[in-house]
């Protein structure tokens, strides 16, 4: 029988790389994405010519609808989720003054209710095998507060509220939920502030590097393993010593 993973925003950054070590420990994987899905469907590639199972599914995670036809195309395809990474997320900068409604909701609904979306969709299943698993991906900035970032440190310290509360209320049902909590990991989304900022980032960092999104999957895959049966409702900090 599969053991089956959801990896929502797979097609790049660090979903990819969870994608791809989870799919290297045995699980046959769902690669989700928004907008590069061919980025998406060369991963899905990759990993079947190496003998992994995989398919790629694209859906917004902010739309419960899109989410349920997801979830429905995996089982149909793959068999129920065992395991959900809820890793997609967006970031926009600016002052909170001149963030606009538009950006406030969108932050929101992406960063946290579509970890909300994703989990009910998954959750009959595991409710019925009294087994599963969930880990969410916030960030230091949810845990520290980031200056020109409300919005986005507001969903990644939401989802930590949403990690603990979750994981208490599932507990009895045998699922465990956690939370992997990266600092500044070298992807697109750290490339987008400029080689200025990156060096600034590189320079706080007390490991003296910018993290890969290897060593925020291999966080993950520890955490969906059976080596971590008795961990729930943790926040994994993997940030080279940022916030000590
Ligand atoms: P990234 O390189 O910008 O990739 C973002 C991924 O999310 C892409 O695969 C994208 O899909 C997907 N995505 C965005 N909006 C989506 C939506 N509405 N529905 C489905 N998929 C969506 O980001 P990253 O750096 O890998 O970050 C991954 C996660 O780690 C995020 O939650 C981020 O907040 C968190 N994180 C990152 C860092 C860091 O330093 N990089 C630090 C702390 C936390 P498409 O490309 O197909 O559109």
């Amino acid at each position: 029988m599969n053991r089956v993973a959801l990896v929502t925003g797979a097609s790049r950054g660090i979903g990819r790389a969870v994608a791809v070590e989870l799919a290297r420990e045995g699980w046959a994987v769902c690669v989700n994405y928004l907008e590069h899905r061919e980025a998406a469907e060369s991963l899905v590639r990759q990993l079947r010519d190496s003998g992994h199972m995989a398919i790629a599914v694209g859906a917004d995670v902010a739309d419960r609808q899109a989410v349920e036809a997801m979830v429905q195309a995996v089982k149909a395809e793959l068999g129920p989720v065992d395991l959900l990474v809820n890793n997609a997320g967006i970031s926009r900068q600016g002052l909170f003054q001149d963030t606009d409604d538009e950006t406030w909701d969108r932050t929101l609904a992406v960063n946290l209710t579509g970890a909300r979306n994703t989990a009910k969709a998954v959750l009959p299943h595991m409710l019925s095998e009294k087994r599963g698993c969930i880990i969410n991906i916030s960030s230091i900035w949810g845990l520290r507060g980031a200056s020109c970032e409300v919005a986005y440190a507001c969903s990644k310290a939401a989802i930590i509220g949403f990690t603990r509360s979750l994981a208490l209320e599932l507990a009895p049902s045998g699922i465990r939920v956690n939370c992997v909590a990266p600092g500044c990991i070298e992807t697109d989304m750290v490339r987008a502030l400029g080689e200025e900022t990156r060096a600034m980032l590189v320079e706080e960092t007390p490991l003296g590097r910018l993290g890969t999104p290897e060593d925020i999957a291999h966080a993950v895959a520890f955490l969906a393993s059976e080596r971590a049966a008795f961990l729930t409702g943790q926040v994994l900090t993997a940030d080279g010593g940022f916030i000590v």
